[in-house]
């Protein structure tokens, strides 16, 4: 148990290539969710930050704009480098502020790392098509070119990798960017934006503004923001996505989710049971590829719910924040643990049956820590909340459907669209549920299909808001405005090599 309070880590915005303290009074607590403590108060920046950084940020952008791809890539490759240096001092840092365990926090910072690669790889990303001899004497070739002041609004669950999917690409295109990372987990975020500065990053063009919901006002209605990325839960992004292009910005929202995992008859029992496990408990079920429903067909929950059961009751819940980790941490904050906490309390008086219950789970050497073990509900209809309200804690639910067609047609009436998964050894049965199923990212025999930054994150429904996707060649198009050179020179005859 932590006895001394923690001294609290200084959580300045960065304006113009400058670590500024706020002058607000107003902050938002940054607990270390393992202990309880309060570790640092973000403090909630408003319209003058904002402003403020969004002018640096255009000021800069003529200079970092008409500076080649090849040197823009150049910082990235020694960005890469200072993350990899850095990555457990990252890590730790993700871990503290968020409660991830150190293994997990290993993976957000290394999907972040995989973006900044991507990025090194902008002066190819960057190709324009050409197309000689159109019409007579005529050429024609597209550019792909900048659009100005970007901004990204992140959430907590993701510290390290969700501002990696956006600024790096972002920057790399030529954009200057203003990064508004999640109050609850501002600490990661200025550690990102101090490495890029010693990368070469010229002043101005990447700034950090703290805050809540005056910030991204203040960022949603300024004239010289061009695009907007969000990653959040849906009602923000709906916000987001419809305030935004109202004040003429290029807007890329993503949501929250629900995603379903379908287990046939004919799945291999302990893999699938190993895949569910980490796919809805992994992070605490933060996540918003997280497989928070199991829908069983036919004979599957049988075979399946014992050993899962099993699987569930192994989880050692505990404090991240030490050398012995355990299999998971703490949700976010007591409210959002409270929250879940009803949700599963309403699920169980609408009629659904606890197989598996962390709710009484016990920390002994953390207990001011928001825990919560992991949880199955069984039993679970269309019409309960459970069934319609993302959790974003470690529960897991169960609906039970006779057939494929079924289970479909539930995973289908999903107000989400995020990510869904089968797990079966037939052919057939997976083809069937890739082409029919109404999710933009699709796992066969893979629990979280999250894509890698090469591809897009292809949320669908109220799991994004918006034409083009965050990550890969949608990503650039996004970060980009193309411009078509249609051109014909006048002057003397070109001689005829064919005649020749
Ligand atoms: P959130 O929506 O509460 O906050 C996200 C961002 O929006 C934060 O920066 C926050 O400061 C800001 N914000 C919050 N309320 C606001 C308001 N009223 N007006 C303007 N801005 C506001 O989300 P969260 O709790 O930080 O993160 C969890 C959610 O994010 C989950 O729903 C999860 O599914 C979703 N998520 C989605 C993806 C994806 O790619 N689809 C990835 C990660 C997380």
């Amino acid at each position: 148990m932590s006895t001394a309070t923690p001294t609290l880590a200084p959580c300045p915005h960065f304006i113009a290539g400058e670590w500024l303290p706020s002058p607000h009074l107003a902050t938002t607590p940054v607990f270390n969710p393992s202990t309880g403590d309060i570790i640092a108060e973000c403090p909630a920046g408003g319209a003058a930050e904002v402003n403020a950084a969004v002018e640096a940020a255009h000021a800069a952008f003529p200079m970092w704009r008409d500076t080649p791809a090849v040197e823009r890539a150049r910082v990235f490759f020694r960005y890469r480098q200072l993350v990899e240096q850095n990555y457990d001092k990252l890590c730790r840092t993700v871990s503290r502020e968020h409660g991830k365990t150190l293994s997990e926090a290993r993976g957000d910072v290394h999907r972040g790392l995989e973006n900044i690669e991507y990025a090194c790889g902008i002066p190819t990303l960057l190709f324009g098509d050409t197309l000689g001899n159109l019409a007579r004497g005529v050429d024609c070739e597209t550019l792909l070119q900048p659009l100005g002041v970007c901004v990204g609004i992140t959430p907590f669950n993701f510290p390290a990798m969700v501002p990696l999917w956006m600024f790096p690409l972002a920057l790399a295109c030529g954009n200057t960017f203003v990064l508004k990372p999640s109050e609850k987990v501002p600490l990661t975020a200025i550690l990102l934006g101090e490495l890029l500065a010693q990368a070469g990053l010229p002043k101005g063009v990447f700034n950090i503004v703290h805050g809540g919901r005056p910030a991204v006002d203040a960022l949603l209605t300024h004239p010289k923001v061009r695009a907007i990325s969000f990653v959040g839960s849906s009602p923000i992004a709906k916000y987001i996505y419809e305030t935004g292009t109202r004040h003429g910005k290029r807007v890329q929202a993503n949501g929250g989710a629900k995603n379903y995992l379908v287990i046939m008859p004919d799945a291999d029992i302990s893999k699938t049971v190993e895949a569910l496990s980490t796919a809805a408990f992994g992070c605490a079920g933060e996540r918003c590829m997280a497989g928070s429903t199991a829908i069983t067909v036919g004979a599957a929950a049988e075979r399946l719910l014992p050993d899962l059961i099993a699987a569930a009751r192994a989880i050692k819940v505990g404090p991240t924040d030490r050398p012995a980790q355990p299999d998971m941490g703490p949700l976010i904050t007591p409210a959002h643990r409270d929250k879940v906490l009803q949700l599963v309390a309403t699920a169980e008086t609408e009629g659904a049956k606890i197989i598996a219950d962390g709710r009484r789970v016990s920390v002994p050497d953390a207990p001011r820590g928001f825990y919560l073990g992991a949880t199955i509900v069984d039993g679970v209809e269309a019409n309960m909340t459970l069934a319609r309200e993302e959790v974003f804690g470690p529960v897991l639910n169960v609906m039970r459907m006779d057939d494929l067609d079924h289970a479909i047609e539930r995973a289908n009436a999903s107000a989400y669209g995020n990510g869904a998964a089968i797990f079966t050894n037939s052919g057939a049965a997976a083809r069937e549920f890739k082409h029919r199923v109404k999710a933009g990212m699709v796992g066969i025999n893979v629990g979280v299909p999250a894509t890698m930054a090469m591809f897009p994150f292809t949320g669908w429904d109220d799991s994004f808001y918006g034409d083009l996707h965050i990550q890969g060649k949608e990503a650039v198009q996004f970060y980009t405005q193309q411009k078509v050179i249609t051109t014909r020179w006048f002057g003397g005859e070109v001689g005829d090599v064919w005649k020749k």
